[in-house]
């Protein structure tokens, strides 16, 4: 095992466990340090005990990287593989669907609240076994997470383009998480989100209006043509420092949702599970589409779409009412046009399969 492949593979399981970001931290920085020295000048070094002396490098990460040079599984790795390896909901709830799904439209980097570049994220979402995801950093007006200014937002497609030249052909979308105003509004410039592949739309500032205005304000988002998903519409918070559900009239919204090609993301994070399940119905029998989203603000959490999955089996949710099955080719050309994908046609008749005699 490469001594990278160690660290990455421990901060992804810290991650993927929920571990706060300065238990990973050493982990993430000591692989981009390894990965920054050639491969003779980590084994000379640990050869001759000077690894240590590495800035960015500890007694801990520096024993991981002695032990994966030497040919073994570090015993940090192999300990915390078998305490938090294992599958994160039980039995098969939700393998199916998740099995079906290609992609994830909801994800952060450290350009806005993520602790994770760019790349590693693509990095790991392909490694997951994704064709595509979403980069949606922040807007401008949540300025607690960084939220990116048009200027960033701009810089930040360039970089895109980058990381998708290094990872063909999966496909980095371009994307934002824009804030839902208390008007309605998006915060961003419209010929900006214009040009983005992917919108979602979230409220993240006074969750806590009347009704009537709170349903006033998401029906202006999921109307409008560049927001193509609702996120978190409930804005709940499960763990922690529990946030009760905004309020609103769910049967206009997802209505609304259902006629305007705006899906209704299901959050997968286990602090929002959002929305909870019986809007999670009320969405599906108002004919609307869904997102299943991990809203990773790490690579580990890219893992926690499962969650999600279980979540829309248990409400009978299919697989093609879910727009992360789709191609990137598909979902593209739906956000930018609203045509659905095309049904699969039969195959040949000479390859279908004959009836018995
Ligand atoms: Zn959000
Ligand atoms: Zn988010």
């Amino acid at each position: 095992m490469e001594p990278v492949e160690a660290l990455e593979r421990i901060a992804f399981l810290l991650e993927r466990q929920g571990a706060v970001t300065y238990r990973v931290q050493a982990f993430r920085t000591a692989s981009e340090v390894i990965r920054g020295l050639s491969g003779d000048e980590v084994r000379r070094r640990a050869a001759n005990g000077t690894l240590a002396r590495v800035r960015g490098l500890g007694p801990k990460t520096t024993r991981v990287v002695e032990e994966a040079l030497s040919g073994e599984v570090p015993g940090y790795l192999a300990r915390l593989t078998e305490e938090a390896g294992g599958p994160l909901v039980d039995g098969e709830r939700g393998v199916r669907l998740r099995r079906a799904l290609r992609g994830d439209c909801h994800l952060h980097s450290d350009w806005s609240d993520g602790g994770s570049p760019v790349e590693a994220m693509a990095r790991t979402a392909r490694g997951l076994g994704h064709d595509w995801c979403v980069l949606t950093d922040h807007s401008p007006r949540l300025t607690v997470a960084r939220g990116l200014s048009p200027d960033r937002l701009r810089a930040q497609l360039s970089l895109v383009a980058e990381v998708n030249a290094q990872l063909a052909p999966f496909r980095l979308l371009t994307g934002i998480e824009c804030d839902i105003l208390d008007d309605g509004e998006l915060d961003q410039e419209p010929e900006l989100l214009a040009e983005l592949d992917v919108v979602v739309a979230s409220v993240h500032s006074k969750l806590r209006m009347d009704a009537r205005p709170m349903t006033r304000r998401l029906l202006a988002a999921v109307r409008n043509p560049l927001v193509d998903v609702l996120g978190h519409c409930t804005g709940r918070q499960i763990t922690g420092r529990p946030r009760p559900e905004s309020r609103f009239d769910a049967d206009e919204v997802f209505a609304a949702c259902a006629d305007h090609h705006t899906a209704v993301e299901i959050n997968c994070r286990p602090d929002r599970l959002d929305p909870p399940r019986r809007l999670l119905r009320q969405a599906l029998e108002a004919g609307a589409l869904f997102s299943i989203d991990s809203d990773a603000h790490a690579p580990g959490q890219l893992d926690w779409q499962i969650y999600g999955c279980a979540r829309a089996e248990e409400c009978d949710v299919p697989p093609e009412r879910v727009i992360n099955t789709w191609t990137a080719r598909q979902l593209t050309s739906w956000t930018g046009t609203g045509r659905m994908p095309r049904k699969e046609r039969p195959g040949p008749a000479a390859s279908r399969p004959r009836p018995h005699p």
